[in-house]
């Protein structure tokens, strides 16, 4: 659904504020998220990332852009070679292992798949010429130790995206794993030289034998996909520093262009106010809330609606939510379809903008998802109340469910909902209690709604009469 496309606004952690999305290339939007280090199952932490970038993704896809997106896997750092030597199997049989089962768990949170995958493995070839690139401009030299470190102190702009002072830094000293901290901030490796401790693990090129470094990795799969200017790079807030740092520096350094336009970072999952992390051993794989019988769409939901720049703590009862929201828009779904109402054109018609309106603007406002629900959900209670009035014709209601069809596509929580027939069992049951009411015989009416309920069938009383649905397994 198009609409003018001026009025999107990001927060771009690059200037910490929001501003007005413009791509480079009209209608056109090309975009890279830092993909799952494949040494283990990605948490439900790691999900939120993905999540926040998919529903970016279905977003810009709504308001009309065209999207190209590249989310990197790493095959190959400190972590995933640990991994694959503490199970003693190669690298590759290692990491493709986890790799599958990410596919499989974005799958089944219905996150749409990217453009291309690209693995650090395949992309040695594409590392070695950027930091040849960065050795002939003298922003890389080699270490006493054989490998090639990136000399934050050439590069003027080191400490922009995480607002380090780099005057505030020890020069000249040096780091060589991937993951630091801002105080640690010092020269970095690109080009780590082969040491024992690497195993199995390490390429023969011209600058020597080794193995890239993770920072250096992202850069070169970025560009050689979306370009040397890209319009959005997305990840969790903890890849701002050093991992996104490097990256434009080692970029900016080597093209002398702007790397990226917007960077959008979320923020953490977390559970009981700390951040979750295999590290702190407080995390939920998909494959364990799957093993509680919880459902996809429902973690899925849960994920998707805080806003991505708030942290917030995952629990059970959140899942509760999440499933009454969810079961809320389905209920209106099914019964949109089979509404023959006598209609009223005026309201619905009001409605549809109103909601149009109010969810179109929150979801232009840097991704405001909490205000889009909201709006949604006074919708489906006004429609509730329309259709419970029998006020809504066929066309009517085609209306509401294509619109309900187009806002399920950015939040892809509902899909096919299937028209459901009531039995004719479960009729009768329906008319005998209806009289058992009538008659005010409470106990009989309470028995035969067991009796229902042992079909599966779940009947509510309103003011408007009695409603039924089909309970979820
Ligand atoms: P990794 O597999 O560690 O490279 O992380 C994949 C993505 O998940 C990155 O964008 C991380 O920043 C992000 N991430 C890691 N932990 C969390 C968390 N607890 N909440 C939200 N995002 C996270
Ligand atoms: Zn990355």
């Amino acid at each position: 659904m198009s609409k003018p496309q001026h009025a999107l606004h990001f927060f771009n952690t690059l200037t910490r504020q929001k501003e007005n999305f413009k791509p480079i290339t009209k209608n056109e939007v090309r975009m890279y998220t830092c993909g799952p280090t494949v040494y283990d199952y990605a948490h439900i932490g790691n999900f939120r990332a993905f999540l926040f970038e998919d529903l970016l993704k279905r977003w810009l896809k709504y308001r009309g852009y065209k999207v190209t997106h590249v989310m990197n896997l790493t095959d190959v750092d400190d972590k995933t070679i640990k991994g694959s030597q503490t199970q003693h199997i190669p690298l590759k049989q290692y990491t493709e292992f986890y790799a599958k089962a990410f596919f499989e768990d974005a799958a089944i949170l219905n996150i749409e798949p990217a453009d291309y995958y690209p693995r650090a493995t395949e992309h040695i070839q594409e590392m070695v010429s950027l930091i040849q690139t960065l050795l002939a401009k003298s922003y890389a030299y080699k270490g006493e130790d054989g490998s090639i470190y990136f000399a934050i102190n050439k590069f003027p702009n080191y400490g922009k995206l995480s607002k380090i002072k780099t005057r505030d830094l020890k020069t000249g000293t040096r780091v060589k794993v991937d993951e630091y901290a801002k105080e640690e901030a010092q020269d970095f490796a690109l080009w780590k030289a082969y040491t024992p401790e690497d195993g199995e693990v390490f390429w023969e090129t011209p600058l020597g034998k080794g193995r890239p470094g993770w920072h250096v990795e992202c850069s070169a799969m970025s560009m050689k996909y979306l370009g040397e200017t890209f319009d959005i790079h997305c990840g969790g807030i903890d890849n701002m520093f050093p991992h996104h740092e490097n990256e434009i520096a080692q970029s900016e350094a080597a093209t002398g262009k702007q790397f990226v336009i917007y960077w959008l970072h979320n923020e953490h999952l977390q559970v009981e106010g700390q951040k979750m992390a295999k590290r702190f051993g407080n995390f939920y794989t998909l494959r364990d809330l799957l093993a509680k019988n919880c459902d996809p769409k429902v973690i899925r939901y849960l994920l998707l609606s805080t806003h991505y720049r708030q942290q917030f703590n995952f629990t059970f009862e959140g899942l509760e939510a999440a499933k009454g929201a969810i079961e809320r828009l389905t209920n209106l779904m099914r019964r949109l379809k089979d509404s023959n109402g006598k209609g009223n054109g005026e309201k619905i018609s009001q409605l549809i903008d109103k909601v149009q309106r109010c969810f179109g603007e929150a979801m232009d406002d840097d991704l405001n998802i909490s205000v889009a629900l909201a709006s949604l959900f006074d919708f489906v209670r006004d429609v509730n109340n329309l259709l419970d009035n029998n006020e809504l014709s066929k066309a009517e209601a085609e209306k509401v469910h294509a619109l309900l069809t187009n806002f399920d596509n950015v939040l892809g929580v509902v899909g096919n909902v299937e028209v459901e027939t009531l039995p004719q069992e479960g009729a009768l049951l329906i008319e005998k209690r209806e009289q058992a009411r009538k008659a005010k015989d409470w106990k009989t009416a309470d028995e035969i709604r067991q009796q229902l309920k042992a079909l599966g069938i779940v009947v509510e009383d309103t003011a408007q009469g009695v409603r039924w649905r089909r309970e979820k397994a």
